[in-house]
């Protein structure tokens, strides 16, 4: 017979949110018992409202503010390779529908029911992140499901994003099966390249596939400037389709390394240069006088927002980026700008923008507000988690 789990209540009054459909509850929701606190961080329990109901199956980490991520509202499930293997098909169908080659995020975490767990997939290999501390422990059963649903050759396992910190886990990076070096990927019918051990995040930025569609659809006889380019997701498929000249700018070798092999794969490395160089420097010096303009300008910088603390001094981040770009951009042509920032809200972010393109005396109008791709779906109840923002905007 299964072992029994553990159970934890809420404190009094703080079930209504977990009853109206949210996945979390946070620690100081949860009664914090000596027995609640001796709870193995990442092991199964059963959430309870205060009066003893149960309210579902989660796991708990009582070191981490979010303590409790909901996996299923039925207490008496099994959570076993089955049980993570309907999630994994039901979510690989719905990319396998709505984007047609295997090249996607197959897990967005809560959204696709599997709490902090991120799955890119490159064909026949994944790349795995385990973003909390039930999904580490429940790594060997999670295994046994992709390989049961989608028997990849590869699996990496890229556990180094900073918020294991907050869930008391290592940063590491383990290739579990297969190897994990350098793989081609098909985006928007163009072919691109990734890291899968080495690059940044999962090696590729599918949040952008639709963004870089309509950006290179405005670019067919451009001259396109591609700050932060990465790996030539935007740049070289802009190329490809039909831009005169592109300029990828990236402080990493590594990417604009990725981002050559690209442009020969697509045939357009005569189109594309590359230039390795801080930003806000290389944007300076291209503004300089008798500046060149650019018909199509796309700046999709890092997180400038990385915590609370910052959240003032990356706003103005963005309000910089684009008082140097905006510049640099023809009159009638067109910019593109980002933010992948969490804590920072489509208003606000649209009101840094506003503010550069002052700085910039620049006007224009926005043609296109847009977020991440369609494979990147958002729980109904966890709206802040849509963190991808793109403006899209003719200059006059
Ligand atoms: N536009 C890319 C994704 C950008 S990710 C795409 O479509 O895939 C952010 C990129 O900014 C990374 O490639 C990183 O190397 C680069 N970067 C970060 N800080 C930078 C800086 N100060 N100057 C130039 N590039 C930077």
């Amino acid at each position: 017979m299964a072992k029994k789990l553990p159970s934890v209540l809420l404190r009094a009054g703080e079930d209504r949110r977990v009853r109206a459909g949210h996945p979390w509850a946070f620690s100081n929701e949860i009664l914090m018992d000596a027995e609640s606190k001796a709870i193995p961080p990442g092991s199964l329990a059963i959430l309870r409202a205060p009066g003893g109901e149960a309210l579902g199956l989660v796991t708990f980490n009582p070191h981490s503010l979010i303590a409790a991520r909901l996996l299923t509202s039925n207490p008496e499930a099994t959570v076993d390779a089955l049980f993570l293997g309907r999630r994994i098909a039901n979510a690989a169908a719905l990319r396998d529908r709505l984007i047609g080659v295997p090249y996607y995020r197959l897990i967005h975490a809560e959204a696709d029911g599997l709490p902090g767990l991120i799955v890119d997939r490159f064909g026949d290999a994944l790349v795995v992140q385990l973003n909390s501390a039930g999904m580490e422990a429940l790594t060997p059963v999670l295994l046994e499901a992709l390989e049961a649903e989608l028997s990849p050759k590869t699996i990496v396992l890229k556990n180094d994003s900073p918020v294991r910190e907050l869930e008391g886990l290592k940063r590491e990076v383990a290739v579990a099966k297969g190897n994990g070096g350098p793989i081609e990927l098909v985006e928007n019918d163009a072919r691109f390249v990734a890291d899968l051990s080495e690059g940044q995040k999962t090696g590729w930025f599918y949040d952008q596939r639709d963004n870089r569609r309509f950006m290179a659809w405005l670019a067919r006889d451009a001259n396109v400037l591609d700050v932060y380019s990465y790996s030539g997701g935007f740049g070289v498929l802009a190329a490809k389709q039909g831009a005169k000249t592109v300029t990828c700018i990236d402080r990493s070798a590594a990417a604009l390394d990725a981002a050559r092999q690209a442009a020969r794969l697509n045939g357009v490395d005569k189109v594309v240069s590359f230039d390795k160089a801080e930003a806000f420097e290389a944007l300076e010096k291209l503004g300089g006088q008798h500046a060149r303009k650019y018909d199509v300008v796309i700046c999709d910088p890092p997180a400038f927002v990385k915590s609370r603390k910052d959240l003032k001094t990356g706003a103005q981040g963005y309000r910089k980026l684009v008082r140097l770009a905006a510049p640099l951009v023809a009159r009638g042509g067109f910019f593109f700008v980002a933010s992948c920032s969490h804590l920072m809200d489509p208003p606000a972010f649209a009101d840094q923008v506003k503010r550069g393109l002052r700085d910039a005396e620049r006007s224009g109008r926005i043609l296109k507000s847009s977020g991440a791709a369609l494979d990147h779906p958002v729980h109904p109840n966890l709206p802040e988690t849509a963190y991808l923002k793109a403006l899209t905007l003719q200059l006059d």
